[in-house]
């Protein structure tokens, strides 16, 4: 297999595909694959409450906060947090840091009113927003914010703090990063083709409290609460999803779980950053130091000429996705859980080579 920078879908653990692939045929004893089964069924329903511990004890998740297996993905709740969460006439501040958040205020525009109470747009995204200039209401129905920017490269290293008003994260390019304190958040939402498994899931962690906020008039199929009361059945789930990401979390946790996670995300990051930084002008990175992403990491060539052939060149050595985003173009590479630190060797080894030999 190749090593695998995609910033999304991205690589799993090859051990989480192996395990799949021999469960493929015959899940769990039952002769069929979990594809092909009840989500109402036992070894189902098993397995999902298993998925939700897992989960639980790898990020410490208190018992007053709900764990949900939704669809949709990350954009559909940048319109469904604010039909929960926010009544007629309420506002929501957004800090805006780049692509992401940015398309999260556009899409809650609809449903309530965006306060931007910080953006770093002005600055092309290249930092976070100063916490000087940030305009918080105490009144917000929420604040909403996107720790880490996944096109842009940025990310917060410090949990904002916001009063009593709830936190809610978009981790779709973070989550089971590195430990968490789940107690400082209204809401934590992932798109799970990241960091936890198959596109079209979307995992939610939800303080119970905030299940009650009536929100907009809406059907049920978009209220978190029935879907809480359902244990995220209320209609067919993902169930591939769901099961993929349960055979994460358990990798994860035979990985020694989030600390041992993001002990080695901070050493692939270091890794990479040192080469950029260390290649005298070769490679660099635009973004402020104390803003830097651990997870997507951008770059340029000195002379974006030689893109086309670094891109070739190192998908010819087995190093794939390490074209930038088409907005901002570039290079960058993503490095989530699955990414073994060999492979941000390899990768640093070649863009070695690929100077010395294109100088
Ligand atoms: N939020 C972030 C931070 C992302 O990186 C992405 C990209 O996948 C999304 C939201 C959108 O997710 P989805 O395509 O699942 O709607």
């Amino acid at each position: 297999r190749v090593w695998n920078f995609s910033a999304g879908p991205a690589a799993l653990p090859q051990a989480v595909l192996e395990r799949a692939q021999r469960e493929m045929l015959d899940w769990n004893g039952s002769g069929a694959s979990v594809m092909e089964q009840s989500h109402r069924g036992k070894r189902f329903i098993e397995m999902a409450a298993r998925t939700e511990e897992d989960l639980r004890s790898l990020l410490g998740i208190p018992a007053d906060y709900a764990v949900l297996f939704l669809q949709g993905g990350a954009t559909q709740q940048f319109a469904q947090i604010p039909m929960n969460l926010a009544g007629e006439g309420d506002s929501a501040d957004y800090l805006v840091s780049g692509h992401w958040s940015a398309k999260a205020v556009g899409e809650a525009s609809t449903y309530v009113r965006v306060n931007v109470a910080a953006s770093s747009a002005a600055d092309d995204y290249l930092k976070l927003p100063e916490r000087s200039s940030w305009q918080l209401d105490p009144h917000a129905a929420y604040v909403h914010y996107t720790p880490n920017e996944t096109i842009h490269g940025v990310e917060f290293h410090d949990i904002p703090d916001v009063g009593a008003v709830p936190l809610v994260a978009d981790m779709s390019s973070n989550i089971l990063s590195e430990p968490l304190d789940v107690s400082r958040f209204g809401l934590i939402y992932a798109g799970a083709q990241k960091n936890i498994g198959p596109s079209g899931l979307v995992v939610m962690i939800i303080r119970r409290d905030l299940l009650q906020r009536p929100g907009r008039p809406m059907a049920r199929i978009f209220r978190y609460a029935e879907h809480a009361a359902n244990d995220s059945m209320l209609n067919t789930p993902n169930t591939w999803g769901w099961y993929v990401a349960g055979l994460t979390f358990q990798w994860l946790h035979e990985q020694g779980g989030l600390a041992a996670m993001a002990e080695r995300n901070r050493a692939k990051a270091a890794l990479l950053y040192q080469a950029i930084d260390g290649s005298g002008g070769y490679y660099s990175n635009p973004i402020e130091l104390g803003s830097r992403s651990r997870m997507n990491v951008r770059f340029s060539l000195y002379d974006g000429a030689l893109d086309a052939a670094f891109v070739a060149e190192s998908e010819a050595a087995g190093l794939i996705a390490l074209k930038g985003h088409k907005a901002l173009g570039g290079m960058r590479a993503s490095l989530y859980n699955a990414v073994p630190l060999e492979a941000v060797q390899a990768l640093t080894a070649f863009m070695q080579d690929f100077a010395q030999r294109h100088g």
